[in-house]
This record gives structure tokens, sequence and C-alpha cells, in this order.
């Protein structure tokens, strides 16, 4: 072990409107960093790298006074809000250059960073990607552990693949992030994607706690609009479903004319009116659901042909550093 290197750490970190929660978890986050170095498990150089999502509040001024008090603490600072999973994606890209491995947490202190140590370890024998995967939930509300269960189960039953329980805490090692590099994908859906990228992964359980301050920003919409882009990112089982549907609604419409003719040759044509209705209403209603699920999947191919950049970095601590 002594004359292996060891490898650097990068923990990335996206925040947005963070200012209440940033003081109280960046200090544990750096003595992190230090309990690892001084069990002689990451290098010196390890660094903590926030990611500033576009924050309309002072987080990205006290990013940069971290920096400047601590060389521990980098920022990165991006053009305007771009959300969670491209946030942490340009954490991720700006880390792959610079360390051996990262480690990607929610600046809020729910996810247990003590966790961190069994991920390192795993990494030292010989995963590449490691899930922190969640436990317990229950310091989440009642109603948040219901549609964060129902979240997983959706997904897994819409056919995208992910590890149950595991949000966005993970070690990934620069190796994966350099080949993770090549999937230009602009509808980005991490937790599913890291698994497709393949290597030897693990997970690590750990508890989840409450967010030390702040408020949550996935509410149960925003939820919703995740788990809907990542099945349509990760699977087109719901255009398969549609399929389905139409074929079986041919059927009972193929079973339907031939009672209609029998119904004619018998004599029995009586005035349908409610009948008809009904049909129409509800193929209406079918057809309208299924376009509009076809159309999601035309209107995520529009966006990806446009090959738009998924974040603009506009400031670097480190640029400030080399001035
Ligand atoms: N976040 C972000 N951009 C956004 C929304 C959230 O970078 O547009 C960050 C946020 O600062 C936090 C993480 O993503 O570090 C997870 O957000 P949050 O804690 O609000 O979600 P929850 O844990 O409630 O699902
Ligand atoms: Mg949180």
């Amino acid at each position: 072990m002594k004359n292996k290197k060891l490898p650097c750490l990068y923990l990335v970190i996206p925040c947005y409107n963070e200012q209440e929660v940033l003081p109280i978890t960046s200090v544990l986050f750096k003595e992190k960093i230090e309990e690892l170095m001084a069990m002689n498990r990451i290098s010196e150089d390890s660094r903590v790298l926030f990611v500033n999502d576009g924050s309309k509040d002072c987080t990205w001024d006290i990013i940069k006074d971290f920096s400047e008090k601590d060389k521990i603490f980098e920022g990165i600072c991006l053009s305007r809000n771009r959300g969670h999973q491209n946030a942490l994606l340009a954490g991720l890209m700006e880390a792959k250059e610079k360390c051996d491995i990262t480690i990607s947490i929610d600046c809020d202190g729910q996810d247990d960073i003590n966790a961190m140590n069994q991920m390192v370890d795993a990494y030292h024998d010989g995963a590449q990607v490691v899930y922190g995967v969640r436990s317990k939930r229950e310091t989440d509300t009642f109603f948040k552990r219901k549609t964060a269960e129902s979240f997983y189960k959706l997904m897994k039953w819409f056919g995208a693949e992910v590890v149950y329980n595991h949000a966005d805490y993970r070690l990934v090692s620069s190796r994966v992030l350099r080949e993770f590099s090549d999937f230009k994908e602009v509808n980005i859906f991490l937790r599913g994607m890291f698994p497709l990228v393949g290597f030897k992964s693990t997970s690590v359980y750990y508890e989840r706690h409450e967010r030390i301050a702040g408020e949550s920003h996935y509410p149960l919409k925003k939820m919703l609009a995740l788990a809907f882009d990542g099945i349509t990112s990760l699977s087109i089982k719901p255009i398969r479903i549609i399929t389905g549907l139409g074929l079986c609604m041919s059927i009972a419409s193929f079973l339907a004319i031939i009672y209609v003719f029998v119904s004619l040759l018998a004599g029995m044509v009586v005035p349908g009116w409610s009948s008809t209705v009904l049909c129409i209403c509800l193929i209406g209603g079918i057809q309208l659901i299924c376009l509009g699920v076809i159309g999601e999947y035309v209107g995520k191919i529009y966006l990806e042909t446009k090959e738009r950049p998924r974040f603009i970095i506009s400031e670097r601590t480190t640029d400030r550093k080399n001035d």
C-alpha cells in the first residue's frame, strides 16, 4: 500500500441558493477530507469543489470567500441556473482532469458524509463506481418517503434501470468519467446513466438525515419531472406500451365490428347514442395521451439535435488565484 500513489479526491457539490447551509456543511466536508488524508486514504492535493448553479443569493460570494481563505476549497460558477443534474455534470467534468476519484454529494448535509470512508475503501478494493444507497428514510416525511419510493418503482416499471434508493451520492473514478464524457446527450439523468458506462461497481449503505438548513428544491412537481426525464431518456418502454395499447384497442374494435354486423343482420339496430358517445370519448382521450407521450420523445429528439452546451462556466475560483 505504501509505495502505491494515493488517489486525489475531489468532492463535487452542486449548490443552488444555499447560503444558510454552506457555512455549516463546508466545515464538515473539509474535516472529512482532512480525516481521509490523515488516514492515508487520499492524497494531500484533494479538494472540495463547489458548483454554483446560478444562485440568486450570496452562495457564490460565500464560495469565493472560502476559496480565498483555504486552498482546500475550489468553486466554479455556472452562467445561469441549469438544474441539479447539469450542475453536477459541470462539476464532474471539471474535476475529472484534476483528480483520480470524485464523490458527488448534495450540500445540505442530508447524505451521511461518513459513508465516504467506505466508498474510498471500495475504490481501493478495485471498484470504479460506488453508489451511496439510502438504507432508511425515517427522517423524511411520510409523503416524501412514499413519493420517492414510488419514483424508483415507477422508473423500474417503465424500463429505466436505476439503483434502488440511490440518488446522486456516488464515488466515480476519473477513468469512468473520461468514458462518460462521450455520452453527449442534453437530457441527462446521471444516476441512470452511470450504470450504462459499466466498470466494476458496488454500493455502500447509509442513513439519510434531515436537511441542516434551507429548503428542498425538489417539490413533487420537480420530482415528477425528473422521473419523466429519467424514463424518457433511458427507455422507450412507454412507446412500446402505446403500441400494445393500440393493438388491444384494434382487437376490441374488430370484435365490436363483428358484433355491429351481426346486430345489423339480426335487425336489432336500436338507437345507441350512449355507447357511441362513450366510445368516442374513451378512444379520443387515449389517443391524445398517446400522442402526448410520443410528442414528448419527439421534443427530446428536437432538443438533442440542437446540441446546445449543457452548461457554461462563467467563473472559476482558480482563475482568480492565477491572476
Ligand atoms: N440544486 C442545484 N440546482 C437546482 C436545484 C438544486 O444545484 O436547480 C442542488 C442543491 O443545492 C442541493 C442538491 O442540488 O445541493 C439537491 O437539492 P435539494 O436538497 O433541494 O433536493 P432534495 O434533497 O430535497 O431532493
Ligand atoms: Mg437535499
